[in-house]
């Protein structure tokens, strides 16, 4: 793609409102949601068709965006059109009830499935890198990740306070204030924790200020470590970026002896040509390198990974809670020479997987109208509908006084199974009697219950050994076409990286319709279900539990 063609292009945004520009509501939910991955609001990388990341994109190129948009726009309702890496290849005869779009990214034969070969064939403009949300069209901007990184957050204080008890706040340390990762400021200033984070690229920082994800700029680190301590000392959360390299901010933290309470790091260190920049380079610089000589580029990005890790390990020994927030950077540091580098644990072992056995994971929904009083509406039903858990209701309100949205408005919470399908009937129904202005688009990131194989991230650690198998992920796309999602997708390398994972995606819409109805109450049970028993297949005690109590039927237990 020329820059001459970027410019010429201009910024992409979705049409609002209950006017259809497509042949029906499921066909205008996804070109709105392509639309919506694209705008500048919302993407990282608007004009390369970088949503977050990374590199995940929404479309293979310009050209592959036009015409899945053409495409769109003349599907009929019982057609479903073919998605490979972001260029549509095909267009079927279905029926109603059957999705609307398949999507498959990035997917590369096992032996095949490296960093190397991707992007020999990405080169050929055959292949697109999806990541989770981005190439399957359910992308809503940093708040997406909000709330799980809140959850994680908050059981990490916990893990904190109870080997560590003391009065005061206590304060976070990360990197990376990246599409995700520049959640991180927020959830950790909502989770009672005051935080510092160091981000490279100023233009990141510019845009966590401006979404008021982020509370302060300060590059002396004196005075931010000054700043952040205090605020914690005193109990008042406030969330710092500094803009520099986390491998060398990390360890002069471990030189000057200053031990924060909780520590992690969210660079896209999964792809270290891209989305790591080694220590000494200016971003200018790590870009010529970059394109001259990708292999010295690649060992001095893991270099500063092992930097950072051993910074980090360090930190741990010294009594901060420290943990791996899914960017793989501990395997790239320890290709670096970290032996140690899975000394630091995972995030999910640690503070997710009991949640996943309950079939909690993150379910987002998006307001086509483009009105945020539709959300208000939502959030209501939401509330009304799952009316016992204080802690949904605390996040909900704090979302809505602390959260700005980002492109069409949008909300995210988990939910478990049972409370998934009920919601969803509810948000049909606002539909049906018009409370809402247009209808509601449901879905969810691929980081959820049943839906990824991820060893070093979703499935590290699994009780029975069975971290690499995938067929449950495939398992997970299949029930969701079957049971009549309105757009399915399965990709490969999601979160960290080509070669480590392998997950699906699904959407449904709903638009009022008593057909709706059926599929949002199918496909909402079937989807956190996996999760169920996926985690009960797995001898966890508390999915098999809930199997029971929910009545999720496991063949093996009678
Ligand atoms: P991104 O590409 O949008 O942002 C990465 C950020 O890291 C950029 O702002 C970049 O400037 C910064 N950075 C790179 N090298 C740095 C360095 N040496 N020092 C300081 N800053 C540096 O990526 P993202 O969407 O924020 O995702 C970040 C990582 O988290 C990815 O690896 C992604 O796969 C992973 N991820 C985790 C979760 C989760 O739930 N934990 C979910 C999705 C993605």
């Amino acid at each position: 793609m020329s820059a001459g063609h970027r410019e010429h292009r201009g910024a992409v945004r979705a049409a609002r409102g209950a006017e259809l520009s497509c042949r029906g509501w499921i066909q205008e939910a996804a070109l709105r949601m392509l639309h919506n991955n694209l705008d500048p609001e919302v993407a990282e990388r608007p004009e390369d068709l970088v949503v977050y990341g990374g590199t995940g994109k929404a479309a293979r190129s310009w050209e592959a965006f036009d015409v899945i948009a053409r495409e769109l726009r003349d599907l009929a309702d019982d057609e479903t059109l073919l998605v490979q890496s972001g260029k549509a290849v095909g267009r079927f005869r279905t029926h109603p009830d059957a999705p609307r779009v398949l999507l498959a990214n990035s997917n590369l034969v096992g032996r095949w499935a490296t960093w190397d070969e991707f992007r020999r064939l990405e080169g050929l403009g055959l292949i697109m890198y999806g990541q989770m949300t981005a190439g399957s069209w359910i992308y809503i901007g940093s708040q997406g990740i909000v709330q799980g990184t809140y959850e994680t957050f908050v059981a990490a204080r916990k893990a904190h306070e109870a080997r560590v008890p003391r009065q005061g706040g206590r304060w976070l340390l990360t990197a990376g204030l990246g599409g995700m990762g520049g959640a991180q400021p927020l959830a950790a200033t909502m989770a009672g924790l005051s935080c510092l984070g160091i981000e490279i690229d100023p233009a990141r920082i510019d845009k966590r200020l401006r979404t008021r994800y982020v509370d302060e700029r300060i590059d002396d680190l004196d005075k931010a470590l000054a700043a952040v301590e205090e605020s914690a000392r005193e109990g008042r959360p406030r969330s710092i970026a500094l803009c520099a390299n986390a491998a060398d901010i990390f360890p002069e933290l471990v030189r000057r002896g200053v031990t924060p309470d909780l520590v992690t790091e969210q660079t896209a260190a999964h792809d270290p040509l891209i989305g790591y920049i080694p220590q000494g380079l200016s971003l200018e610089q790590a870009a010529a390198l970059r394109a001259s000589d990708p292999a010295a580029y690649i060992a001095r990005a893991k270099e500063g990974m092992r930097v950072e890790v051993e910074a980090m390990l360090e930190m741990k020994a010294r009594g901060a809670e420290v943990f791996d927030y899914g960017n793989n950077i501990r395997t790239c540091a320890m290709e670096a020479g970290c032996d140690r580098a899975f000394e630091i644990h995972g995030f999910v072992p640690a503070y997710i997987r009991e949640l996943f056995c309950q079939g909690k994971g993150p379910f987002r929904w998006v307001a086509l109208s483009g009105d945020p009083d539709d959300i208000a509406v939502t959030d209501r039903a939401v509330l009304d509908a799952v009316p016992h858990d204080p802690d949904l209701r605390r996040w909900i309100e704090t979302a809505q006084q602390r959260i700005a949205f980002q492109g069409l408005p949008s909300r995210i919470c988990w939910l478990g199974y049972g409370d998934r399908a009920r919601v969803g009937l509810a948000f049909n129904e606002l539909v049906r009697a018009g409370k809402v202005k247009a209808p509601i688009v449901i879905g969810r990131d691929h980081l959820d219950c049943g839906s990824v194989a991820s060893p070093f991230r979703e499935t590290e650690g699994m009780k029975d050994g069975s971290d690499a198998i995938a067929d449950w992920a495939i398992l997970n796309a299949l029930v969701n076409t079957a049971a009549g999602a309105s757009w399915v997708s399965f990709h490969h390398g999601g979160g960290v990286g080509i070669g480590n994972s392998l997950h699906a995606g699904m959407v449904v819409v709903a638009d009022g319709t008593e057909a709706a109805a059926r599929r949002l109450e199918r496909v909402l049970t079937s989807d956190p279900g996996m999760g169920i028993i996926r985690h009960a297949d797995a001898g966890y005690e508390t999915a098999i539990e809930v199997a029971d109590r929910a009545g999720v039927h496991v063949p093996h237990r009678g």
